[in-house]
């Protein structure tokens, strides 16, 4: 009989943002697999949990899954974590998640934290429709993505590192418009959120005054007719 293996999303800021089940999961589980060891241990140690952790990240992935199957198809039940948020958003899971369905090998996903949830919902742009590009290509494929998008009706979400954030404005303004409409969440759940929003043109000015810090989602809306 296979084990099973869960999904089990984590806070992204907030250590108290985790379900009940989430922290129940943890406790019953053979092992954890980890994207960041040390990452998870903060939140294990916060919640008494103490299992078994084994690495699991974008670099070892394709080696780990192999590994990770075995144990699985003798019986082991194993949670796979991210260093925040939901696995396989923007995170590795998906090689994993394919290969157990693959096998036959149970997989669940519990619902939790994940960052563009609370953004979407707190740009107050249009939440029925949207998009999930995540990161977009640095260098690459950039330009090409941006031109497609330009004609995106429905609402955009982005992931943006903040070293990257006033470019990836400039470029929105000059592939979109400097008037298009866009909410910038940064540190969501943390001490400092701020949920800044406003034209291109205005959240280029407003961080542009500063040393953008944190991580960031960006929504934009899409074009109208
Ligand atoms: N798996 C995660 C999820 O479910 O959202 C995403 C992981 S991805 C490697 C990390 C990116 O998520 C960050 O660069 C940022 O764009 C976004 N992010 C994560 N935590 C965030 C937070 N507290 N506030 C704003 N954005 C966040």
């Amino acid at each position: 009989m296979p084990g099973k293996l869960y999904i089990v999303p984590t806070p992204i800021g907030n250590l108290e943002d985790i379900t009940l089940r989430a922290i129940r999961i943890l406790k019953e589980v053979d092992l954890i697999l980890a994207e960041d060891t040390r990452t998870t241990s903060v939140l294990l140690r916060h919640y008494g949990i103490d299992k078994p952790l084994h690495s699991h990240h974008q670099f070892n992935e394709h080696r780990s899954v192999d590994n990770v199957t075995d144990r699985l198809l003798l019986g082991s039940v194993i949670a796979l974590v991210s260093d925040a948020g939901t696995p396989g958003i923007s995170d590795p899971g998906y090689l994993l998640i394919r290969a157990c369905i693959r096998a036959g090998i149970p997989v669940e996903c519990l619902p939790g934290p994940t960052a563009f949830v609370p953004a979407l919902v707190n740009s107050g742009i249009p939440s029925d429709h949207f998009i999930f590009e995540g990161f977009l290509p640095h260098k690459k494929g950039r330009h090409t993505r941006l031109q497609q998008l330009a004609k995106e009706e429905k609402t955009m979400v982005f992931y943006e590192s903040p070293f990257r954030l006033v470019k990836t404005l400039t470029q929105f303004a000059e592939f979109f418009g400097s008037n298009r409409y866009a909410c910038v969440s940064r540190e969501l759940t943390k001490i400092h959120e701020e949920n800044a929003r406003g034209t291109m043109e205005e959240l280029i000015l407003h961080f542009s005054s500063k040393t953008v810090k944190g991580e960031i989602v960006i929504i934009v809306e899409g074009l109208k007719e």
